[in-house]
């Protein structure tokens, strides 16, 4: 387990399944798991930090992220939140979120954005504000990637990561994937070799080989290296439109590029 300090909350990082990151946000009052993967490692992580859930947050319906919900919604009788949209889909649901609708628990204020497009009932926690901020995005935005497109459409996928791109550089985000190094080794091959993006791979490699996650990364960082990310600078978008002979636009960049990275 790995544990991150924000302002007023702290963030806790347990590895599960193959390569998947639970996340238990704590303040004095609330201890929230995104995304239990499975019930063991988070009734080990809650032993060790010698306190009960209080709720479950959901980011969407997969397997990988709503596994343990009810097994631990029976330990601890914790309240269980997900997008409504997805009521039906996520196992032992008692609270309906959407964009909108910002969840305060406790001591604990969560702004909820919808992001469609991995799935369409996707969406993501947002805690703490300014240069504190952290997001917890589930399988949308990975380091240097981004969710398959397994039920939206790329213009949606692409609206979603646009919306992540408006918060601040230095918010930290906390993915549901430690799939890091394969995407940069994508970049690398297919769409980048910038010094920003080599000096990542550098980096991702050094962690890895110390036993240290990727994640969390900056959005900033990403901003700069993401594969997925890369069409909203302009001058990246032209240059990579020419050489494919697609359409300069965003949506046509970003899909060329998923589509690559689907193949490769
Ligand atoms: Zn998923
Ligand atoms: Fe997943």
């Amino acid at each position: 387990m790995w544990s991150y300090e924000h302002n007023g909350f702290s963030v806790h990082q347990i590895p599960a399944l193959r390569d998947n990151f639970i996340y238990l946000i704590a303040t004095d009052e609330v201890l929230a798991c995104v995304d239990p993967a499975e019930a063991a490692p988070v009734v080990a992580a809650c032993r060790q930090l010698g306190r009960k859930l209080t709720h479950i947050l959901n980011t969407h319906h997969h397997n990988d992220h709503t596994g343990g919900n009810l097994e631990l919604k029976a330990r601890y009788a914790c309240m269980v939140a997900g997008a409504a949209h997805d009521a039906l889909r996520i196992p032992g649901i008692d609270l309906h979120l959407s964009q909108g609708i910002d969840l305060r628990i406790g001591d604990l204020a969560l702004q909820v954005l919808d992001i469609p497009g991995h799935t369409t009932g996707h969406i993501a926690f947002v805690c703490g504000e300014g240069d504190d901020t952290a997001l917890f995005c589930g399988d949308t935005i990975f380091g240097a990637g981004c969710g398959r497109l397994f039920e939206g459409t790329p213009a949606q996928m692409w609206h979603s990561l646009e919306k992540l791109m408006r918060l601040p550089d230095s918010t930290r985000f906390y993915c549901a994937h430690e799939y890091t190094l394969n995407n940069l080794e994508f970049c690398l091959a297919r769409i980048s070799q910038s010094d920003a993006v080599k000096a990542y791979s550098t980096w991702c490699k050094d962690r890895l080989d110390k036993g240290i996650p990727s994640i969390p990364g900056t959005l900033g960082r990403e901003k700069q290296c993401n594969p997925m990310l890369l069409p909203a600078d302009e001058a990246f978008r032209i240059n990579y439109a020419k050489l494919h002979g697609i359409g300069e636009d965003a949506v046509s960049v970003y899909t060329h590029i998923r589509e690559a990275r689907n193949h490769w």
